[in-house]
């Protein structure tokens, strides 16, 4: 088997044109988004005044996020509820914030707002960016006449093959929070001025990243928040990495006295396989000159270490 790439391209570059042609979100320039302040204000910014080639990972995350909400979809309308998700509606106090709902489920008794998230692993508590942009949402939602007393923020974890739904209520302080990052990134694109950076996760998608002043800091610096959960987690895990390997070579040592290949411990079978070695070069037996001609260094790698 062999790879294709101009298939790939041409998948690629289908998915490139696809995204560019979609104008359901129009001109987004003219308008601040729910999606708008959940991000940094600067990359939002520079976002909005330049346009933006997405690279394949960038294209592979919005079709993703595309097929799950089609699936939530498909769910709605088996159970029937009563849904909309084309919403576009426009602030009436700042009419320069227009949100897109992903869903508004229409209720007996309340109307809810659903925000749909596609991430690798689902966070123990949802971001604050997803709950800001969730809160901004309910406000212009209630502004206009909505019966909203709270919204869900859905998320996908792909890794885990889990979904999490987490529910918000609507509260005024946190949704003035959302409306002065709004505010923020709009008084940028009135004034051509840059707003202030804010690294995030995002740091690492970012098209603007090479002049970044935030980035310009190459000692020490405070990893974003949304790093902590990550890094605890990771922090815990090498303890159990560490058990799980001293488990697996008791039980190999015992496996290999007793010369047994299968064996049973409770419902579970225990296997142990024996694969050829690595070949192995003796480069004593090599002359240093065509060892040193032969021998060329590997690109660096990182290596991340947590202590
Ligand atoms: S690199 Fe990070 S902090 Fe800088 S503009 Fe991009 S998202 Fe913002």
């Amino acid at each position: 088997m062999k790879e294709n790439l101009n298939f790939k391209k041409f998948i690629i570059d289908g998915l490139r044109k696809a995204n560019e042609q979609d104008n359901s979100l129009g001109d987004r320039s003219q308008y601040i988004g729910a999606s708008d302040i959940g991000q940094c204000p600067r990359k939002c910014y520079l976002g909005k005044i330049n346009k933006q080639v997405l690279e394949e990972r960038e294209l592979l995350a919005f079709a993703r996020g595309h097929a799950s909400e089609e699936k939530f979809k498909k769910s709605f309308e088996a159970a029937k509820i009563n849904f909309d998700s084309q919403l576009e509606i426009r602030s009436k106090k700042h009419n320069w914030i227009v949100i897109h709902p992903d869903f508004l489920l229409k209720m007996k008794n309340e109307d809810i707002a659903i925000e749909c998230k596609d991430t690798k692993t689902i966070p123990e508590i949802p971001y604050e960016s997803w709950v800001l942009q969730l809160q901004l949402q309910m406000g212009v939602l209630l502004e206009n006449g909505y019966n909203i007393k709270r919204g869900m923020i859905l998320v996908t974890g792909m890794l885990e093959e889990k979904l999490q739904a987490f529910e918000c209520f609507f509260d005024p302080v946190l949704y003035e929070l959302a409306l002065k990052r709004a505010q923020k990134v709009w008084d940028a694109l009135q004034s051509n001025i840059e707003p202030e950076a804010e690294k995030s996760l995002l740091c690492s998608y970012c098209h603007f990243q090479q002049d970044c002043p935030k980035m310009q800091i190459k000692t020490e610096m405070t990893l974003p928040n949304e790093f902590l959960d990550k890094v605890e987690k990771i922090k815990s895990f090498s303890a159990t990495e560490k058990i799980i390997k001293s488990y697996k070579q008791e039980i190999t040592d015992f496996l290999k006295s007793t010369d047994v290949k299968n064996a049973r411990a409770g419902d579970y079978k225990v296997s142990l396989s024996w694969y050829q070695g690595r070949e192995k070069i003796d480069t004593t037996k090599i002359p240093t000159e065509i060892l040193k001609l032969a021998t060329n260094k590997g690109d660096p790698y990182p290596v991340l270490k947590i202590s």
